[in-house]
């Protein structure tokens, strides 16, 4: 008999290793199949991603240890996604398993007897039954009579098992938990030869979803979902265009449901979980028990757990999650919904793999036969082109459900307001007064100010004036300790000027202030309304985010501040004002996408106001009223800021015309560093082109206590095969990996940066 081999995917930043298959045990090892293997001076969980008779090309070959778990690991259609995203992503098979499989099912190990002692079970559980010899009406009658009356409690609980097995025969069995007998009556019972008990595997249980309550949709949702259904007949992925609050869900929900009426399942992707309780409400009033949840915030074991029922099904669930959800095994998935397709959170930037789970559910559709629905009343560029191009099939949905009308939207400009006097802290009359408006009638009011990932800029007070970079356009960062601008981009500083370069009036501000100081003022303004405020500090957990927002919802708290975390998704039906308290902010990103994520946020924003009748009022405060995107925000002209900001990617060469890869360099060095950086930025234009590949420069942030950053942009424009890109990438990334002087610099690639 020939060798066998298998190629194992180890949960390592490396691709699949070789091992041989000991010759008498070949018949115990399968694609899929977890399995133990050594790999340096440890044992790790592999995963057998292919058998075959090549022996590899060097001397020694390590031996697979044995078999974790006597079930597959991945499926096939895991393990072709996983080929798929280590490529595309430019990342590894095993770094997509570290993040697919739950720690609990990966033990690894110094020692065999180690790695034995991790392994995950399900757990026991205690299954109860007749003794067999008493499996008889006479003599099961005879035994109890004989406990009447000495042993009350154990004559009653025998009593209760042939309630619960009511007319299942003498010899069914039950759980232990379905008695509601003490554990010492039931051992008393055992040890009197009366009950016998088995301990079995704790299965995950099983549950087909099916439609139970299904809402009557309108005749626009009726039509749209007709659209939808012959859309998605002709195309693998289609974009639901509709806006805030025309209910998109219950379009969801009845695909969903007709899916799972063929027995397969379904994938509902939302950006975050914890804003997503009206939406898992609905979910489960509709589907049951057949509704699977599934995020980062589940416990080592309830994940293990779901993972292992959904391996082990046929499919018939929905599943409902954040991006990591879709590298579940997902048998015979029919339908990926991907809601608020346009969240950048779908994106993993932080880590490899850093992938999109919304391109990633375009590329099942394209080759796993699910069909993929994304939704949005804001789509990214990148999707809204795609249906644009008639790659993407395309439904839109135009009105509210019900009665609600999208509020009025009024642009009210600061400056002006300053020089009239009638600012108060932050706050323009406009808003001010429909504040006072809004409480005296009991109404809510949110109030939004982006923070997060917000870097200080300058700003004249006067006219608006701001600095931007010379060479590359985009708005300087203001470091506050030197007081001096710095391009993202390029590198250019400068210092900041004492008198604005436009109207020689005043000195350009720092502007920067957060929701806290927000709260602050509004306390101090409206001295009678409940003020709480929603952002990354107040949100530090689940539980408090949903106290948070729970307070708002009932109705104890008239104001809400916060930043983009309450622009998802929510329906509060008390509110009738809200707040962009500074737009500039949105704008004044160093992001090429700034102008698309500004037009997203501000209508997001402005969908929360008035969803329930038809007095919302929505007022955007900013220093450029005459500035296009905030005005196509306002009027809700989605075509008119796609038309202007597709124009300017193409002219720009930005996604969706081409596509963009970033490599992050990092060292404790800076000097040792920015040599490596310049490179590595120079092999890659040798390589790939002088204009595909920008300098080597400091990203946004440029530093943390101990670390330096530094960053390369390759450019792959339309026209050229992003895979021989990616190969000459990885061909650079190779040697500066294997200098014995740059191996010391960490570089992780992001393809589509977010
Ligand atoms: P979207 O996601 O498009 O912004 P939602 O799906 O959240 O909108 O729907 C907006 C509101 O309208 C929700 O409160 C929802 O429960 C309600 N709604 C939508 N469609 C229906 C329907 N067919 N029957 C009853 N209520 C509906
Ligand atoms: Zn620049
Ligand atoms: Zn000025």
């Amino acid at each position: 008999m020939e060798n066998l081999y298998a190629d194992i995917i180890v949960p390592l930043a490396l691709g699949p290793l070789t091992f041989a298959i000991p010759a008498e045990r070949s018949e115990e090892f399968e694609v899929g199949w977890g399995v133990e293997v050594p790999v340096g001076t440890k044992i790790y969980t592999g995963i057998i991603k292919r058998i075959h008779t090549t022996r590899p090309p060097y001397k020694k070959i390590r031996e697979v240890m044995g078999v974790v778990r006597s079930e597959p690991l991945a499926s096939v259609e895991q393990l072709a996604l996983w080929e798929w995203i280590a490529s595309y992503y430019m990342c590894t098979e095993g770094e997509v398993m570290r993040a697919a499989i739950p720690s609990l099912l990966k033990p690894s190990a110094g020692t065999d007897d180690d790695f034995a002692e991790r392994v995950f079970s399900l757990g026991q559980v205690q299954w109860l039954s007749i003794a067999p010899d008493l499996r008889d009406e006479h003599k099961l009658s005879t035994a109890l009579d004989a406990l009447l009356p000495r042993r009350k409690a154990r004559y009653a609980a025998m009593v209760e098992f042939l309630e619960v097995v009511d007319d299942g025969g003498l010899d069914t069995e039950i759980p232990r938990k379905a008695l509601s007998a003490a554990t010492p009556i039931i051992n008393h019972l055992i040890e009197d030869g009366l009950l016998v008990s088995t301990l079995r595997e704790r299965t995950p249980q099983y549950y087909l979803a099916s439609l139970s309550r299904q809402r009557t949709l309108s005749e626009a949702q009726q039509q749209a979902l007709d659209k939808l259904h012959s859309e998605l007949d002709r195309r693998n992925t289609t974009l639901l265009h509709g806006i805030t609050g025309s209910g998109k869900t219950e379009l969801y929900i009845s695909l969903a449901a007709e899916m799972l009426a063929k027995g397969r399942s379904v994938l509902y992707l939302v950006p975050e979980l914890a804003l997503s309780e009206h939406l898992i409400s609905r979910l489960s009033e509709a589907f049951d028990e057949g509704l699977v949840v599934y995020h980062s915030q589940l416990t080592p074991r309830a994940r293990t757990e779901a993972y292992i029922k959904l391996s082990r099904s046929e499919g018939g669930y929905i599943i409902v999650g954040t991006r990591s959800a879709i590298l579940l095994p997902l048998t015979n998935l029919g339908l990926i919904i991907v809601d608020e397709e346009h969240d950048r959170s779908y994106k993993q930037e932080d880590t490899a793999p850093r992938f999109s789970a919304r391109d990633t559910a375009v590329w099942i559709a394209g080759n796993l036969g699910a069909k993929t629905i994304l939704g949005s009343a804001t789509p990214s560029l990148e999707s809204f082109h795609n249906a644009y191009m008639g790659k993407y099939g395309y439904v839109t949905l135009g009105e509210r459900y019900g009665s609600g009308e999208l509020p009025q939207v009024h642009i009210s400009d600061t400056i002006r307001s300053a020089k009239r006097g009638e600012r108060k802290g932050h706050i323009n009359k406009e808003l001010y007064d429909d504040i006072n408006t809004a409480l005296s009638k009991g109404r809510q009011v949110m109030l939004f100010q982006n923070r997060r990932g917000f870097a200080p800029y300058i700003e004249c007070p006067d006219c608006g004036w701001s600095a931007r970079c010379p060479q590359c356009g985009v708005t300087l960062t203001y470091y506050k300790g030197d007081r001096r601008l710095r391009c993202n981009l390029c590198g250019y500083t400068t210092s900041s000027p004492s008198k604005c370069p436009s109207c020689r009036i005043s000195e350009p501000q720092p502007q920067g202030f957060g929701t806290e100081k927000i709260e602050e003022s509004v306390v101090e303004m409206f001295p009678t309304a409940r003020v709480a405020r929603l952002d990354g500090d107040t949100a530090s957990s689940r539980g408090r985010m949903r106290s948070i927002i729970n307070g708002f919802e009932s109705g104890q708290t008239d104001i809400l501040v916060g930043t983009n975390l309450i622009t998802k998704g929510f329906d509060f039906e008390g509110v009738s004002v809200v707040g962009v308290l500074n737009a500039d902010n949105l704008l004044s990103r160093p992001d090429f996408r700034a102008d698309e994520r500004t037009f997203q946020t501000l209508v997001q924003i402005t969908g929360r106001a008035g969803r329930k009748d038809n007095c919302g009022r929505t007022v955007i405060q900013t220093s450029q009223p005459t500035n296009a995107t905030i005005r196509q925000a306002a009027a809700g002209d989605y075509y008119a800021m796609a038309r202007s900001q597709i124009r300017d990617r193409e002219t720009f060469g930005y996604p969706p015309f081409a596509r963009l890869v970033v490599l992050s360099l990092k060292h404790t060095s800076y000097e040792f560093l920015s040599f490596g950086a310049r490179r590595l930025a120079s092999r890659l234009k040798e390589l790939i082109g002088p204009e595909a590949v920008t300098d080597a420069h400091i990203p946004s942030v440029g530093r943390t206590a101990e670390m330096f950053f530094m960053e390369i942009m390759v450019r792959i424009e339309k026209g050229r095969s992003p895979s021989e890109v990616k190969a000459l990438i990885r061909e650079a990334l190779g040697e500066f990996s294997h200098d014995k002087v740059t191996k010391r610099i960490s570089v992780a690639v992001n393809v589509d940066p977010q």
